[in-house]
Order: C-alpha cells, then structure tokens, then sequence
C-alpha cells in the first residue's frame, strides 16, 4: 500500500515516510493509493477478535511496510489497561432502544485524541526505523487544549523524541492547563505562549516552514514532525473503533447478519467523521454518516448545499474541541469522492485560501448527501440535551458528545429511520465539568465554586468517579514553567532541546 497527496504530487510513498513526513511536500495530506477491504471471509473470525486483534487487523491493511512483529508492538504498546481503564478499549453503552455511545474517552487523558495519540509514537518510532531516520524527532504541538494533553501523554519518556507543547497562556481551560502544565517525564516540555491560539499555531508553523530551523535541528541530530490530524498515522488507527462498535453490536446479538447501522460524530476539523467514512468504504455495515457541529456550523452549511464558506463569525462554544472554520480533513473526502481528482482538489482549496470560500459541483455534492447527513446544535440546545439525556437515562454526557445526541434527535424526527445507532462519545463529562454541571446542578449550588470544587460536586451528584486522569490534578505539582512571547518560540524549541 502506498500513499499518495490530494494536491497531486506524483512522487508516491510508503506509509513509514507519510506518517514521519505528517504533510506532502506540496502541502496536500496523504491518502493510501486504494482503500483495502474486508475481505468477506474474514468477517467469521473478526467477529470473535478483541479491539487489540481488531486493531492489528485494520493496521495491516494499511501499514503495509511494517512487519506483522511490528505492527504488534504498536498495538501492545497503546491499547492495554494500563493506558485504558476500560478493557473493551472503546466499550459500547446503551443509552436507550436502538441508541448507544461508543465512549472513546477512557484513555489518560479522558477525550478521544488518545485514541490516536496512544498509539502514534509508536507508528512514527516505527516509521523511523523502517525509513532509516537516525535523527531524534522533534515533535511540536501547538494546541488548544485536549490535543497538547494527549500528544504529551503518548510521547511522554518514548526513546528517539522529544515533544514540545505551547499553548496559549489565557486561552486553555484550567483542567487543560494542569493536565499539561503537571506533565512527568524525560522528552517533554510544556510553554505557555503570550498571545491567542493563532499566534502559538502561527509561531508553530513558521519554525515548520524556516530552514534555518531545519537546519539547525539537523545540526543537533534532530528533525521536526507533527501530531496534529493532518498526519495519517493519526486518522488510522480511528478507523479502528467503528469496526469494533459494528463487531460488539453484533456479537451481542443487538444486530443481524446483513443489518447496517448510523453512526453520529461531533466533529469540527472533519478528523473522527473521516475515519468512519473509511471504515464504511472497507465494507464496515454503516449505512448513514451523520455530521454534527456546534454554531460554528460551516460542515452544516457544506453538507447542505456544496458551498463551504470561512466567511462568518468564529463563536466560542461550550463544545471547545469543535471550534473551527477551517475543517482540514475534508480536503481527504473531497479527493476520495472525485476520484481522486487532483486538479479540483488543488482549486478548491487554493480558493479556500485565498478567497475564504469555495463550491463544489452538484455531482460531488450528490455523493456527499448520499452518505452524509448534517445538523447542529447552539450551546443552549446542548445543554437542554445534556439535562434531558440524564433525566431520561441516567447517562451523563460531555457537551461535545450532547451536539452529536442533539442533532441525531433532529434526524430521527426528520426521517423516521430507526437504524441501530452509534453515537460517538468524545469526552469525559470530568473534563468539561463547569458546563456540564450547569446543565445538571441548580446555578445556586455553583456560584463562588473554582472548576475543582465543581469537579467534585458533579461527582457527588451523579454518583460518578472522577476519572484517573483528573483525580488528582489538583493536588500534582506543576512542573512546567516556561513562558515566552510568539516570537521567541524558535529561540526556546533550540534552548529546551540543549538542555535535553
Ligand atoms: C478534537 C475533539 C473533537 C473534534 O474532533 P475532529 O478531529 O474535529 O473530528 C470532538 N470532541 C472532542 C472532545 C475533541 O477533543
């Protein structure tokens, strides 16, 4: 299997050099030559394999220059109970009739990046390896919020990395900031930056693009890679998780031979819905996508219409992780679904760039529309929904998680469709605690409270255990000190890599 770019590079690569590359040197994002399917023999024996098994399955299909031993390593290394603690990895709840959440946040760091992020150190190592790189990796994060945590839990103490986080010094939460700012071990180091999360994203990119940087790494036996969602090795092993959603509903018996189901994804940066696409095209049952957002609704207005427009307000939601105007791996599903067109590609998105908007033709959006499905939801909805789903269920969800439940409420009224539905479910309602507990508890009992004491209240409330991951934060010493301005960022990734 190799890999090719969206924008048309013709040079094609194996999946170790796209996965240490993160991005084509023309700026597109790799996509594998052909998507691999299941093979319909082989359905009997996934059907009785654990997530591990399962994991080792859908990497061999893509990672085709690794050997099966190595392969093997990373799926040992990511998907155990120590990392998880929850032995079906992903496990499955019903929440009520045909409607489950496949929670995806019982790794360290309680949201679904570890999904990926467990597991990608292990990839890029092995990449490294397989390629011939002697070179350290450098890899630089520029976050803001849940990512920088689950980059520095997977890289934490892993052998040939190093990992630098910056994030900006007011705009993470204050959960957000413990988790990182109390980051152990050998490789890692955490720098608030004095400005916005454009300016540490910015500051981040320009140190990627500067060759004197480059060089200067090299200089010092390092390269710079990136663990952000552009990179492969971050979209594959989510494919992973809708194949184990499918294989427990039917060895459960909750579906038979033969019957689909939905799948819902709050989504922002188009990353996690991506990933359930390609599960449904290697021949995962999955009849309907439905594509969730929060206001900042601009897949919603795609999905309806063909027209994807940056042009609006930027909101602040209650649903942070969703954020964002610019829904990069999109670029991927508009490659698959032309046909790889990489001429159309290159146009939309250089329009995207330079205009702030773009159109597709009425051929691709049919095509969408026969997959997809979108809706949204503002914060108030969200709320309702969360409040609701507790009253009625006794299942507390996170306010990412409520969009999903919100808009596939929509869907059923809309269409009847009484499809087996999965919903994904990508934070710990711990970890956005304030909001969640708003939804929930009486404003009274919360006024004058910092986000520990409501951390705790909720548990209280709802009988519920504080995740691991948030346990202790506040008690942990903070290890992390650094500050510096955007434009010293170059200036501290050399300073810190000295004294490492
Ligand atoms: C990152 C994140 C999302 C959005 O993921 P995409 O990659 O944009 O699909 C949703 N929920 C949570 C909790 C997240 O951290």
């Amino acid at each position: 299997m190799r890999y090719l770019s969206t924008r048309g590079d013709e040079r094609l690569v194996s999946s170790a050099r796209a996965i240490t590359s993160g991005i084509a040197p023309d700026g597109g994002l790799y996509v594998p030559e052909q998507i691999p399917v299941i093979n319909e023999e082989d359905w009997a024996s996934l059907l009785t394999m654990s997530y591990q098994e399962q994991a080792l399955y859908i990497l061999g299909k893509y990672l085709s220059d690794f050997s099966i031993d190595q392969c093997q390593h990373c799926v040992q290394g990511a998907y155990h109970t120590g990392n998880f603690d929850h032995a079906d990895i992903a496990p499955l709840f019903n929440i009520r009739d045909h409607i489950y959440s496949l929670e995806l946040w019982h790794g360290p760091t309680c949201a679904f990046k570890d999904m990926a992020l467990q597991i990608l150190p292990y990839l890029m190592t092995t990449s490294a390896a397989i390629i011939g790189e002697s070179n350290d990796i450098v890899i630089l994060v520029a976050t803001s919020g849940d990512t920088g945590k689950a980059a520095l839990e997977g890289f934490q103490n892993v052998d040939g990395t190093h990992i630098i986080v910056f994030f900006p010094e007011e705009g993470v939460s204050e959960v957000q900031k413990r988790q990182m700012v109390t980051q152990q071990g050998n490789n890692v180091h955490v720098v608030a930056v004095k400005g916005n999360f454009d300016d540490a994203q910015n500051g981040v990119k320009r140190i990627f693009g500067d060759v004197v940087c480059q060089q200067r790494m090299q200089q010092r036996g390092c390269k710079m890679s990136s663990a952000n969602s552009i990179n492969w090795g971050r979209l594959l092993p989510q494919i992973i998780y809708y194949l184990s959603a499918y294989v427990n509903l039917r060895k459960n018996q909750r579906i038979q031979v033969g019957e689909k189901i939905n799948v819902v994804v709050p989504t922002g940066n188009f990353g996690n819905i991506l990933a359930a696409y390609y599960a449904r095209e290697m021949g995962v049952p999955i009849q309907r996508l439905i594509c969730a957002s929060n206001a900042n609704n601009v897949l919603t207005q795609f999905i309806h219409s063909g027209t994807y427009d940056r042009r609006r307000p930027f909101h602040k939601t209650i649903s942070p992780s969703m954020d964002i105007l610019i829904s990069s791996n999109l670029e991927r599903l508009l490659f698959e679904l032309s046909e790889h067109d990489d001429v159309a590609v290159r146009g939309w998105m250089e329009k995207l760039s330079q205009q702030g908007h773009y159109q597709v033709d009425d051929e691709i959006l049919q095509r969408i529309q026969s997959i997809f499905w979108a809706g949204f939801a503002d914060d108030d909805q969200t709320q309702a929904t969360i409040r609701q789903v507790w009253q009625q269920d006794a299942y507390l969800m996170d306010t990412h998680t409520a969009v999903a439940m919100h808009v596939y409420e929509d869907y059923l009224h809309q269409t009847g469709d009484n499809t087996v539905t999965v919903i994904a479910s990508t934070a710990s309602p711990f970890k956005f605690a304030s909001s969640v507990a708003a939804a929930i508890i009486d404003s009274a009992e919360l006024v004058g409270k910092n986000e520990f004491d409501i951390i705790k209240l909720l548990a209280l409330k709802t009988e519920m255990a504080i995740p691991a991951g948030i346990r202790d934060l506040e008690q942990k010493p903070v290890l992390h000190h650094q500050v510096c301005t955007p434009q010293e960022m170059a200036s501290k990734v050399f300073e810190l890599i000295e004294i490492a």
